[in-house]
């Protein structure tokens, strides 16, 4: 059977494979496919070896026989994620840290940071917010959402029935941006891994991602905000065992940022329908009122 034979192929895979390690990543998936389609695939000596233009379809499960096969030859079992060790969250998380270290992954490292803001709330949290990145106040602190945008969260919490402690807070990027500008794609692949890893550890009921940064990467989609809000979206993190019996992935609501609120007030009344959708979900009741 054809397997990778350019040397150059397969040290570009290693390669990559290597990267996907270090970011924390270390499942890879194929896609199943019917045993029929397998067979036709590996064993049938019709199939000639040099793919011709109009067979390019059916041939393309080939190519993926041939690169899983490499990958299986070429590299030990993966290494298992130093918090799958861990037999409680709050040590897995902490695994997850120490396993970040003083993160120089990406650029963000070097624009001005303080220090890393790793995540805050319940380890075992049935309800996680995540954002994109910190900013002045929470480079500072060394926590996620402590400044005006953080004081509207809190709100936003509170009007849900529940506390700050009940949650769990993080953001795709977890060094600041310079001049609170938008994280970029690279920044934000690079990290969101160790984002990915920690909610694979709390396994919320539900997932909230505050703004589109957060949507699209958390998604891989790219849509308005108009078209990601008002649903939920079945949700597993990148890397994550579905084979988990304990937790089948999260519910994913997206909603306004708060700093996005707090420049257009008038979007509060949106945020606040998403907010009750997720309410429903969990059986949430706001707080009664007392006066
Ligand atoms: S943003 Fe994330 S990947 Fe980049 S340096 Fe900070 S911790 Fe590391």
């Amino acid at each position: 059977m054809a397997l990778i034979q350019n040397p150059d192929v397969r040290r570009a895979l290693a390669e990559r494979l290597r990267y996907y390690n270090e970011l924390g990543i270390y499942d890879f998936y194929q896609r199943e496919r019917k045993v029929s389609e397998a067979s036709t695939a590996v064993e049938d000596p019709e199939v000639p070896s040099t793919p011709q233009p109009e067979q390019r379809e059916e041939m393309s499960p080939r190519k993926s026989v041939a690169v899983a096969k490499t990958v299986e030859e070429s590299f030990e079992v993966p290494t298992p994620k130093p918090e799958q060790q861990a037999t409680d969250p709050v040590a897995a998380l902490k695994l997850i840290r120490e396993d970040l270290g003083d993160c120089t992954r990406c650029k963000l490292h070097k624009q001005g940071r303080k220090q890393i803001v790793f995540g805050v709330g319940n380890p075992q949290a049935e309800l996680m917010f995540v954002g994109e990145g910190p900013g002045a106040d929470e480079d500072q602190q060394g926590e996620p959402f402590v400044g005006r945008a953080g004081q509207l969260l809190n709100n936003m919490i509170k009007a849900m029935g529940i506390r700050r402690e009940d949650v769990y807070i993080a953001n795709v990027v977890k060094c600041r941006p310079p001049g609170n500008r938008t994280p970029e794609r690279d920044e934000c692949d690079t990290c969101s891994p160790f984002l990915m890893r920690q909610i694979a550890v709390i396994k919320p009921k539900v997932v909230v991602a505050l703004g589109a940064v957060a949507a699209k990467n958390l998604l891989a989609i790219n849509a308005p905000m108009s078209e990601l809000r008002g649903r939920f979206y079945d949700f597993m993190p990148a890397g994550a065992r579905s084979s988990d019996p304990t937790w089948q992935g999260a519910k994913l609501a997206v909603t306004y940022h708060p700093a996005f609120l707090l420049r257009d007030p008038r979007q509060k009344g949106k945020a606040w329908k998403d907010l009750q959708m997720v309410m429903k979900y969990l059986g949430l009741k706001p707080p009664a009122k007392t006066d």
